[in-house]
């Protein structure tokens, strides 16, 4: 009899863990898949995973906080709608796996002949170049590891410089790394593997940037209200951005399973728990956009709060919720000592993770703007597994989602300690 009981308390333990990492990895099949055009700037992606989310908050039972889901506000972005292409001859590279263009790339369209340049020698070849072409220029730069934050501005400088006059090739034969930018060169700046460049002298480019003065975009913000009504004024946060990259061209997706659909992911099941079981307090999710620009849509939510911040208990950032065989991250856990020490006492209570690390006050994630406007904030991002990271390979495929179950856990309980 005994045995049977514990058969079936295991059977219900290990349904309930595995339902999580079921619905997160349905969650995020969608949400980075290439309908979804990385939940950025081009074809409408941003816009589609803010419907999908807000059709999520309503279907698991959130709750407007005002009249929508959605609080709009804008900003300028670089995008790369159109070709993104480079040729060697008759050959065409892959765009995001051979190269790619920097997030503040300008545009760049004809034939063009390769001068090789050093830090040194740059700007008299330039000019000497330039007096003798009867072709255009890209100029070509084999950078070293920058070595600390002075060597890497002076090189963003030159890069910039350059690329003022003519398209300019940075050789990068570690991991392609891509981002957001606000503001826009005349010229492109390309990052491409050496081998692409063996024996070439010349480069064809077709490369066409679009800066968009006003991108509007919006954050989704949705409750679940406290169990007892008294409870209900005093709110527990959660955030996670949903906005990804983009695309760069017309055929590189940056899908973004772990960052941020992951964290989304999270979220969805969070707001599904806490509506099945009535919490405490109220919960108040916020899925942000605009994060990979530069935190805009977590800094405007601050500016213009909808539930306002004095309201706000604590709140709980999460951002890369994919993998976890090392465990979590904890940013401000030396800001608020006794609820880190909370956190790892339910973990030790349930041996959930492998370990929870400490680190100190980061603006890495949405958690800043409320961290420095008085909010008590964590910031937590799983640790081991694999490392795409804003590249085309950080795909929901390549994710693995080892820890989801427990991470799960983890929040729901340090939430329940409040
Ligand atoms: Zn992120």
């Amino acid at each position: 009899m005994k045995k049977i009981l514990l058969l079936i308390l295991i059977l219900c333990v290990s349904q309930f863990s595995f339902s999580q990492k079921e619905l997160a990895k349905k969650l995020i099949d969608t949400l980075a898949s290439d309908v979804f055009y990385g939940r950025g700037y081009v074809n409408n992606g941003n816009k589609i995973a803010a419907d999908y989310i807000a059709k999520k908050f309503k279907e698991y039972g959130g709750q407007m906080v005002t009249d929508s889901y959605f609080q709009e506000y804008s900003y300028p972005v670089n995008t790369f709608p159109n070709k993104v292409e480079i040729k060697f001859g008759n050959k065409t590279l892959k765009t995001g796996l051979d190269f790619i263009v920097a997030p503040n790339s300008g545009s760049a369209n004809g034939k063009y002949r390769l001068v090789k340049v050093t830090l040194e020698n740059y700007k008299k070849e330039i000019t000497r170049e330039l007096i003798n072409s009867d072709i255009q220029l890209a100029y070509l730069v084999n950078l070293p590891k920058a070595n600390g934050r002075d060597e890497y501005f002076a090189q963003m400088d030159l890069k910039a410089t350059i690329a003022q006059i003519a398209p300019l090739f940075v050789i990068n034969d570690n991991k392609f790394t891509w981002s957001v930018a606000q503001e826009t060169l005349t010229f492109p700046v390309i990052e491409i593997k050496s081998e692409f460049l063996l024996n070439h002298t010349s480069v064809s480019l077709n490369i066409e940037n679009k800066l968009i003065d006003k991108f509007n975009t919006q954050n989704v913000i949705g409750y679940i209200p406290a169990k007892k009504w008294y409870k209900r004024k005093k709110f527990f946060v959660f955030t996670a951005h949903y906005d990804h990259l983009g695309m760069m061209g017309q055929t590189a997706t940056f899908n973004g399973a772990n960052d941020n659909a992951s964290g989304i992911a999270m979220m969805l099941t969070l707001m599904k728990h806490f509506s099945e079981n009535k919490p405490e307090y109220s919960v108040l999710f916020i899925a942000f956009g605009g994060e990979e620009a530069g935190l805009l849509g977590s800094k405007y939510y601050v500016e213009n709060p909808v539930v306002p911040l004095k309201k706000m208990k604590f709140l709980y950032n999460v951002d890369m919720m994919g993998t976890g065989s090392e465990g979590i991250q904890v940013v401000n856990s030396t800001e608020h000592p006794k609820e880190f020490e909370r956190l790892k006492k339910i973990n030790e209570k349930y041996d959930l993770v492998k370990q929870i690390k400490p680190r100190g006050k980061a603006a890495n994630s949405d958690h800043y703007w409320f961290e420095e406007a008085g909010v008590p904030s964590f910031f937590s991002y799983t640790l081991g597994g694999v490392t795409y990271y804003h590249d085309i390979q950080d795909r929901p495929e390549t994710l693995p989602l080892t820890e989801f179950n427990d991470l799960h856990k983890l929040i729901v309980e340090f939430v329940n300690s409040f």
